[in-house]
């Protein structure tokens, strides 16, 4: 009985060790898992300010507020009325009625004609406005140019008129006059806006003098190296060898080249002062162009550019000065090759007949696979002293050349214009009168 109590009591002992055993395994095995679980929560917790740290690093600052809008002028504070600004417009503006009445002058229309606005007010225009062109015939009620506005319901430019002031002064004007039409597109009005020129005249005198007495200062000097290069050849010729004659023609023709040309800018200039008419010849342009291509050739060869003919076999006669249109066909022969790189191409072409303003005109035209000319700055080459390109300055040039062309070729009763494309090429075409 004993043995079996003390077997019970073994046997209990025995099941409460184990399973202490067991609850403090269980306890330590909840222990390590709270603490395991712990330092999870502690790493996502430092994984989430990390995160928020960098956030904030890469973050773009936050957008100023925008500033309100300024409140809308009140109708009050508007600082100009449009008659205010049209009043101080710093161009002559007249405007007239449908009947060329006048309806406003501003402020500079007043100082330059010299009358008091109010006083013009409803005055026909051509009695406050006097006008005549430049060669002296007037602009009055019959030649006023804003009824030929009215009537063709186009603009028109005018820039050499001369308006006679109320103090009897002379002021040359240039002048853009304009239709103003209703929704029916019948005349309302018209708009006289014009600029007193006087001082860009005065500019242009300025620039003819200039030309023309410096033209004569090279003369002197010129004749001297001619007289001096004929010297040689005539007296010490048969001395040199033949590359040395060859360089002493070659400085004869220039010499030569360079007289004519002067000559032409004396003759030209003179020609427009009216101190010289030009000569009035008949003669055949067919031999110009011939003359002017066999005289460019050498230049042309030398650069390997190519020079084509399109030219009929015979053309009417052109009443004029020889040497003069002489010289403007060579200006825009030499500016062709000049403005044209090695192995180009110029072509000389007689395009046509046109009838223009009543006349038929010969159409010819110097055409080149050059550098072309910027659109911005075609309307300025005719202009004196004008050159489009500065990075062939380098090349020749003193930029008097076209406008001598073009005073040439209209003082003939022609016109000339010209085409072209930047990095392809230019085409000047002249169109002269023909005697038929
Ligand atoms: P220049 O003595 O400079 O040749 P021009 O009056 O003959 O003076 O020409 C004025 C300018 O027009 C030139 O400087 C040049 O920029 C431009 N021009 C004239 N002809 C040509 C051409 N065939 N090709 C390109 N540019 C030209």
């Amino acid at each position: 009985m004993i043995l079996l109590f003390e077997i019970i009591a073994f046997l209990l002992l025995l099941a409460c060790g184990a399973l202490g055993f067991w609850v403090a395994y269980l306890s330590r095995g909840a222990e390590a898992a709270k603490q395991r679980e712990e330092e999870l929560q502690a790493r996502v917790k430092r994984l989430e300010d990390e995160a928020a740290r960098l956030r904030l690093k890469g973050a773009s600052p936050p957008l100023p507020v925008p500033p309100p809008p300024p409140p809308p002028p009140k109708a009050s504070e508007e600082p100009f009325s449009m008659r205010d600004i049209l009043l101080h417009v710093p161009d002559g503006l007249v405007v007239t009625d449908a009947n060329l009445r006048i309806v406003f002058a501003n402020l500079t229309a007043e100082r330059i004609i010299g009358l008091p606005a109010a006083e013009a007010d409803g005055q026909p225009f051509w009695e406050v406005v006097k006008l005549r062109e430049e060669d002296g015939e007037a602009l009055g009620e019959a030649g006023c140019p804003l009824t030929e506005v009215l009537e063709r319901r186009v603009p028109l430019v005018r820039d050499s008129d001369i308006l006679t002031t109320r103090y009897n002064t002379e002021v040359p004007v240039a002048a853009s006059i304009a239709p103003v039409l209703d929704q029916d597109e019948k005349p309302r009005g018209a708009v006289y806006l014009f600029r007193d020129v006087s001082q860009a005249k005065q500019v242009d005198r300025l620039r003819d003098e200039f030309v023309t007495n410096v033209s004569h200062e090279l003369r002197t000097p010129l004749t001297v190296i001619k007289g001096y290069v004929e010297l040689l050849i005539e007296e010490f010729g048969d001395t040199f060898m033949p590359s040395q004659k060859d360089f002493l023609k070659v400085i004869n023709e220039e010499s030569d080249r360079l007289a004519k040309l002067i000559d032409s800018i004396l003759e030209f200039s003179q020609a427009k002062t009216g101190e010289v008419g030009l000569r009035q010849e008949q003669f055949n342009i067919l031999e110009i162009l011939e003359d002017s291509i066999k005289f460019f050739t050498p230049p042309a060869v030398k650069k390997e550019i190519q020079i084509l003919r399109k030219l009929p076999p015979d053309l009417a006669p052109i009443k004029g000065d020889r040497n003069a249109i002489r010289f403007a066909v060579d200006q825009l022969m030499d500016n062709a090759i000049k403005f044209t790189p090695e192995k180009g191409t110029v072509s000389v072409e007689v395009g046509g007949w046109k009838l223009e303003d009543g006349l038929w005109k010969v159409e010819l035209s110097i055409k080149d696979s050059g550098i072309g000319i910027a659109p911005e700055k075609v309307s300025q080459i005719f202009d004196r002293f004008y050159r489009a390109e500065q990075k062939v300055h380098t090349l020749q040039g003193t930029g008097i050349g076209l406008s001598i062309v073009k005073e040439i070729i209209e003082l003939h009763g022609g016109t000339i214009s010209v085409e072209s494309t930047p990095g392809q090429g230019s085409k000047f075409t002249i169109r002269l009168p023909m005697i038929i």
